[in-house]
């Protein structure tokens, strides 16, 4: 349902390929851990899987759909159903957590109206479903700002799981985290990439979460694939 097709991405001014000639394919019920240091290219990676990123060369197809031809347009619509979280959330602290919730759902909506708090009652109805699989819902009401970093992205993950994905991509989600913090947003991950048969990606630079979690492993180095397969095939250095 995601491949990629010999990609390549250079940076304007940059000397060197971000990614170099990458090609793999991922497929529902497949929870992707991405393994590499720091300047590997696993956010290039990432952001090249919703379009964010154009590569240079090759190309990316998600559900039979080429990325790479598409207008920004059309790309957002297919963002819609991709579910996206990083590490320093992108939440708006002074809002409440159903107003990040609903940031960015429902195309249409006139963002003043987020910014009121007038929200239908369907939306609603989907920012509770939301927070309740994050254990969140009797926070609805209180600013982000309030909350502790695994509570923020637990609210980045409702305002994900909104938009109803059947991708959910994660941009280093945990590296802000302390150990069991990190451990316990893995876990609900993991447990909502089972109930909704996602395919899940995740950049992660702990080896050990990577192999506790994930089905398959991806390791980049210099913008080279350098491993890609089962946890427990995992020896090299990355
Ligand atoms: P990682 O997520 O593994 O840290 P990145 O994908 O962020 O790696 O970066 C890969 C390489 O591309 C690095 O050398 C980084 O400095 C470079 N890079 C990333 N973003 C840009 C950019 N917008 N412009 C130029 N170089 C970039
Ligand atoms: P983080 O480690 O939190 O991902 P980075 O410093 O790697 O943050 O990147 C922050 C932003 O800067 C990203 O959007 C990335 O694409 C961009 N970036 C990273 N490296 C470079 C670079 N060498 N030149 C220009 N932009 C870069």
């Amino acid at each position: 349902m995601i491949v990629l097709e010999d990609v390549s991405v250079r940076y304007k001014k940059a000397e060197d390929e971000a990614i170099k000639s990458l090609s793999t394919s991922f497929r529902k019920g497949e929870f992707i851990c991405v393994l590499g240091k720091s300047g590997a290219g696993k956010s290039t990676f990432i952001r090249c899987v919703n379009g964010l990123q154009q590569p240079s060369s090759g190309e990316v197809v998600v559900n039979d759909v080429s990325l790479t031809t598409l207008k920004e347009e059309e790309l957002r619509k297919i963002r819609r159903n991709i579910g996206m979280i990083f590490q320093h959330y992108y939440l708006i602290p002074r809002l409440t957590v159903m107003q990040n919730v609903l940031t960015g759902t429902f195309g249409k909506r006139k963002p003043w109206k987020n910014l009121m708090g007038i929200f239908s009652s369907e939306e609603k109805e989907k920012a509770i479903a939301a927070l309740k699989a994050v254990e969140l819902e009797q926070f609805a009401d209180r600013r982000v700002e309030a909350l502790s970093g695994g509570q923020k992205q637990r609210v980045g993950i409702a305002r994900a799981l909104v938009q109803d994905p059947y991708i959910f991509l994660g941009d280093e989600p945990v590296a802000s985290l302390d150990p069991s913090t990190a451990i316990k947003i893995f876990k609900l991950l993991k447990q909502i990439h089972e109930e909704k048969e996602l395919v899940t990606i995740i950049n992660v630079h702990d080896v050990q979460l990577a192999k506790r979690f994930a089905t398959r492993i991806i390791a980049l180095k210099n913008g080279e694939l350098i491993f890609d397969g089962a946890p427990e095939l995992l020896t090299e250095e990355v």
